[in-house]
């Protein structure tokens, strides 16, 4: 069957290539492997359409650790998992497809059987997961700790990763939303997130984003106001038709970069943040939606109004963020860690898709061959929403 990914001799290749100069197309090629075969309690996919995600550029420049790394450290996890070590990842967390077979000891689900893919792999035996699966220390994210991911002809996963295709929404849309909406779902809804209230404000980083597109609709359900924030006008212009309450465009105000040449934090440009936010009548704010890391963390902590709350799930600028601790606790503001979402978040989310409340905004929909190119268009912050591909 064809699939992308990458293997070790591409990998090699990649690895020579100083980081900086690093894009996700040198780091990805079109692979002939076998069909995956399958275990008791895995289904095999036919997928009609995937999408991209940030973490397949993350693999594909082998960067923070490589694809192999991530596999193994799931395999010491799950050492049921071996299969999953070769000499080739594929790349993909998101798809809508059919099922094609079933293991021995699948049940309620059926060959045949629409489905989008929730990329949350767990040990179902493991009791925390009564609790919340994303707790559990067999955890892993499909197609990227682990192997057979959905860029291919055919992908595998465990039953347990199943939601039924939303019947109202069609194959593309389908396969845009799961990674991206249930994490903004859990970070700005669930309790194991911010619990946003009715009457809060939330600023959203990257708010024409994969993440940000859904946290603006859920804010809106919500009833919460929302501030996004971006880095053109036509990213602006999608987050206002998507309900944004303020938009800010950094390209254009003066609102950061918040650290200076050398990478430390440039507090003066958090005063000048603030007295921008001021100035559009941003006086408090309960929320920041943060997933850009060093380069805003300190900053979203110094925003909050006392007793705020910042949700992050991830750190695209860097992860050793440098924060003015005199900041949290004298105003006793929390940060939450947040990653993806458990079944039942994720089924939460996926039931806002069903009747429209939440639309996936997509960026566009291309041929399976175009993944580099549109890898690489994502990493320079060239896209918006989601990107979705035909397979
Ligand atoms: P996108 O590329 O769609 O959006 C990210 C946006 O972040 C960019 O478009 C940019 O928006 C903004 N951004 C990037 N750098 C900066 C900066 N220095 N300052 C301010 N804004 C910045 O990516 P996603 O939304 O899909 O994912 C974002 C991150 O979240 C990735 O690192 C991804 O791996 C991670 N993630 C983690 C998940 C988890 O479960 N833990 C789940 C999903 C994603 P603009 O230029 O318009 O301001």
């Amino acid at each position: 069957m064809w699939a992308y990914g990458v293997d070790k001799e591409k990998l090699k290749e990649i690895q020579s290539v100083r980081l900086e100069d690093r894009i996700p197309s040198l780091g990805i090629k079109k692979l002939d492997v076998p069909i995956p075969t399958l275990k008791p309690d895995e289904v095999l996919i036919k997928p009609k359409y995937s999408a991209l995600n940030f973490n397949s550029l993350w693999s594909s420049v082998g960067y923070p650790v490589t694809p192999f790394q991530l596999i193994s450290g799931h395999v010491s996890r799950n050492p049921a998992d071996k299969d999953h070590l070769l000499d080739y990842a594929i790349f993909g967390s998101d798809c809508s497809g059919t099922i094609v077979n079933v293991g021995t000891n699948v049940q309620n689900w059926s060959i045949n059987d629409e489905v989008v893919v929730h990329c949350n792999v767990i040990n179902s035996l493991d009791p925390i997961i009564e609790n919340d699966s994303m707790k559990s220390a067999t955890q892993s994210i499909w197609g990227y700790e682990t192997n057979f991911g959905a860029f291919a002809e055919y992908c595998k996963v465990k039953a347990g990763q199943l939601l039924p295709k939303p019947v109202s929404v069609d194959w593309p849309h389908a396969a845009s939303y799961c990674l991206t909406h249930s994490t903004a779902y859990r970070m700005l809804i669930s309790d194991n997130g911010a619990n946003l209230k009715a009457g809060e404000t939330c600023l959203i980083w990257g708010a024409a984003g994969g993440l940000g597109t859904f946290a603006i609709q859920l804010c809106k359900l919500a009833g919460v106001r929302c501030v996004a924030v971006v880095s053109s006008e036509e990213k602006a212009k999608i987050c206002k038709e998507l309900g944004a309450d303020i938009v800010i465009d950094r390209s254009k105000s003066a609102f950061g970069p918040f650290r200076d040449n050398t990478g430390k934090q440039d507090k003066l440009a958090w005063a000048k943040g603030k007295k921008l936010l001021a100035s559009l009548g941003v006086k408090n704010i309960d929320v920041v939606f943060e997933h850009v890391g060093a380069a805003t963390l300190g900053a979203s902590i110094y925003f909050l109004k006392k007793g705020g709350r910042v949700v992050i799930c991830a750190a695209s600028s860097g992860y050793d963020a440098e924060v003015d601790l005199r900041y949290l606790w004298m105003e006793v503001k929390t940060v939450i860690g947040s990653h993806f979402a458990n079944y039942s978040e994720a089924q939460n989310a996926s039931n806002l898709v069903a009747p429209g409340q939440v639309v996936p905004k997509i960026y566009g929909i291309y041929e399976i061959s175009k993944l580099g190119q549109l890898m690489d268009e994502m990493f320079l912050g060239k896209t918006f929403g989601k990107i979705v591909f035909r397979h």
